[in-house]
């Protein structure tokens, strides 16, 4: 119901606007000064995975959206990083193989997107014209009614201009359209698109909360985890996890792993877990040797929906070390989420940044190590877009070995 009402907003939406708007919303993506530029290198290639199953689903304002996000990150945005120039020079050139692969795509999408608007705009305006003319045909008919009951009313016994001259206006008339009523006409509402949120969603609200209510009700919904796509856990990611990490965990030392996968029908599946080469002490965990886990989800062409790890001795939280590892994760994706296993309390738990809140603060706070933090309003939360499901197929790979 809802969906049906914003999708004939949109259609009432003239489409060079509409195109223009869905252009617009692209552009919002920003970049973050300290969030080191190779990791949007790694998350500009994921984004295009994600696009081509847009694409291949037919999803296509989904996937000239994120073409575009992608064409804006890396032909305007990524140069204004500080740090662009530590940026290796195959990173580089793998994004410019992507790009010359993208662009000609999205010009198509682009002509494409632009027929499916104009004949939305038309089908809109025809359903307007019918519900004009109903309305006057209904109205032509109550008055008619009217007429007739006046008629049936009359006093035999009065002439017949009596009638007339007591009824303002002429009865004729009123058979037709009342000019004072306004003949609703196509307009562009000012409402934000619903589109996804798919990847680097800017750090500065896209849309003015301070709007009409109507425009706070979908921006709001679009950037809280309502609005995020279902992430579906297999089961086997926390008992297998538990068991590789045991001997660390023995020992009172985190494990960490990487949580990766696919998105289909509008759903990112984790179907990877890789447990990188680490150093761990009881309250945190470093990756080594990163190039060999990109190099794994490149030839399986994984996207990085999260992360994993242990709190050996305490409760399933996130401290403030593991906010701040969690942050660049959820700017890059929204959707992404950090499970943490808590053995010794028997517990597991799926958070995020709070996407109003948590996540802006996290990302402008500037310490390191572990800090306080308030915690009113609340940094992060418990998941609500994660679905288990035991009977998934989960691939494990150990890269400490
Ligand atoms: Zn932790
Ligand atoms: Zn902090």
């Amino acid at each position: 119901m809802a969906e049906s009402a914003i999708s004939s907003i949109l259609d009432s939406i003239e489409p060079q606007e509409r195109l223009k708007r869905l252009i617009d919303f692209s552009n919002l993506i920003q970049v973050e000064p300290h969030i080191p530029p190779i990791r949007y290198y790694r998350s500009g290639l994921e984004m295009v995975r994600m696009a081509n199953v847009y694409y291949k689903e037919e999803n296509f304002e989904n996937a000239y959206c994120l073409y575009l996000k992608f064409m804006t990150l890396f032909l305007e945005k990524i140069r204004k990083h500080p740090d662009f120039n530590t940026v290796p020079a195959n990173m580089r050139s793998a994004i410019q193989a992507k790009l010359r692969e993208v662009l000609p795509r999205a010009e198509k999408l682009k002509e494409k997107l632009l027929e499916v608007y104009r004949q939305d705009y038309e089908k809109y305006c025809a359903h307007l014209l019918k519900l004009q003319d109903d309305e006057n045909e209904r109205r032509r008919r109550e008055n008619l009614a009217k007429k007739d009951q006046q008629k049936s009313k009359k006093p035999a016994v009065l002439p017949s201009d009596f009638l007339t001259a007591n009824i303002p206006g002429s009865i004729d008339s009123v058979n037709y359209p009342d000019p004072n009523v306004p003949t609703p006409k196509p307009s562009a509402p000012e409402l934000p698109p619903p589109y996804e949120s798919d990847f680097c969603f800017p750090t500065t609200p896209a849309f003015d909360r301070s709007k009409k209510p109507s425009d706070h009700i979908i921006a709001s919904d679009k950037y809280d985890s309502g609005a995020l796509k279902t992430v579906v856990v297999p089961g086997r990611v926390m008992s297998s996890f538990e068991n590789m990490a045991q001997s660390n965990t023995n020992k009172n030392i985190e494990t960490c792993g990487i949580l990766a996968g696919k998105l289909e029908k509008n759903q990112l599946i984790i179907t990877h877990m890789i447990i990188p080469k680490q150093t761990g002490t009881s309250d945190s965990c470093t990756t080594k040797n990163e190039e060999e886990l990109f190099d794994y989800q490149d030839q399986h062409n994984l996207i990085t929906i999260g992360w994993i790890h242990t709190h050996p001795t305490q409760t399933a939280f996130l401290s403030s070390v593991d906010l701040h590892t969690h942050c660049p994760y959820q700017l890059l994706m929204p959707e992404a989420i950090a499970i943490v296993c808590s053995p010794k309390y028997k517990e597991t738990g799926f958070f995020i940044l709070t996407p109003n809140y948590g996540l802006q603060y996290i990302a402008n706070c500037r310490n390191a190590g572990f800090h306080p933090h308030p915690s009113d309003p609340p940094l992060f939360k418990k998941a609500d877009h994660v679905r288990i499901d035991n009977g998934a197929h989960l691939e494990v790979l150990d890269l400490r070995k």
